[in-house]
């Protein structure tokens, strides 16, 4: 039988998510996809309406299909851990099950097992505000939407991932190089969320045969980026500088996921996989 892959972090046709969903289901995988609680009707709707049917459309011609939308919020591991307020908000009264425990037991129940996990989600309340005007809130919620989430992930999904599995989530590289304006706390969710790969490779590679691994992908116009507010700017400031002077496309980076979640990616974990045009590999602008 093919593959299957949970994508976590799908709300629109724009970001990486959809275009990693994109790739493996040219690949072969059945996909089904985790959705942010408060993106989920305009999501469903519009994919009902047909809206993302252009960007539906796969090589050989046939449409993508998600098998299941799942509603989910990954800063919460468990009902008790929901405040009043949100379990209130009527955004999420409507809807049930979307903490990463629950989440995963409805996956069980419907599938049994995935092969494929992929995180591509990230938010930060402050991410405009430089890292020294950061509160202390701000930046732990940058690490848990950015960072814990993928550790809860992983720990509920791994028990239900056939061995051979992979795990892939997406990072930045202002996690180890300086990138003004990716404040709040959030390059410091991203350093978190490199280093959480090696070591989680080791552990769910030793315990289950998974391999986990990261992208560190260039700048794309996703509607996470456009709310950042410099993404023009990285953009520009790429193709300026990087090796290869061309707009990175969100393919290029599902096509990337579809490698690494594949055998022929068999011995590759614990890394982190740069997909930026080489950008990364410049010492200075030119
Ligand atoms: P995106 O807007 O398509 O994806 C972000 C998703 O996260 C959205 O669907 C949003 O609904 C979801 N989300 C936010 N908080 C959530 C929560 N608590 N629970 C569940 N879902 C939640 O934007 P994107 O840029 O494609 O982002 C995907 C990943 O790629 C992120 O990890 C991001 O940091 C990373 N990335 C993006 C760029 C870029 O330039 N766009 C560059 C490098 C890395």
């Amino acid at each position: 039988r093919g593959k299957r892959a949970f994508i976590a972090g799908v709300a629109d046709d724009n970001g990486y998510g959809w275009a990693i969903a994109k790739s493996l289901a040219a690949a072969g995988a059945e996909i089904i996809v985790g959705t942010w609680v408060p993106a989920l009707n305009i999501f469903e709707s519009s994919l009902r309406r047909g809206k993302f049917d252009e960007s539906r459309v796969l090589p050989d011609g046939s449409l993508m299909e998600i098998t299941k939308i799942y509603p989910m919020d990954a800063v919460y591991d468990s009902p008790e851990d929901v405040p009043e307020d949100v379990k209130t908000n009527k955004r999420y009264a409507g809807t049930s099950k979307w903490t990463v425990q629950e989440l995963v037991e409805s996956v069980k129940q419907d599938f049994g097992s995935i092969d494929i996990l992929v995180h591509s989600l990230a938010n930060g309340p402050e991410v405009s505000k430089p890292l020294l005007e950061t509160s202390r809130y701000g930046y732990l919620a940058a690490i848990s939407a950015s960072s814990y989430s993928y550790v809860s992930l992983l720990k509920h999904f791994v028990p239900i991932m056939n061995p051979g599995g992979s795990s892939i989530s997406l990072t930045y590289i202002a996690s180890e190089r300086i990138i003004p304006g990716y404040g709040g706390g959030m390059s410091s969710a991203k350093a978190a969320l490199e280093s959480d790969t090696r070591v989680m490779a080791f552990e769910a590679g030793r315990k289950h045969k998974i391999r986990v691994n990261a992208i560190s992908a260039g700048p794309l116009r996703s509607r996470a980026a456009k709310a950042i507010g410099f993404i023009d700017m990285m953009i520009d400031y790429s193709l300026a500088n990087a090796p290869l002077q061309k707009e990175l496309s969100a393919e290029e980076v599902g096509n990337t996921a579809a490698f690494l979640a594949s055998p022929l990616a068999s011995a590759i974990t614990g890394a982190v996989v740069y997909v930026d045009n080489g950008l990364n590999a410049m010492g200075v602008g030119v």
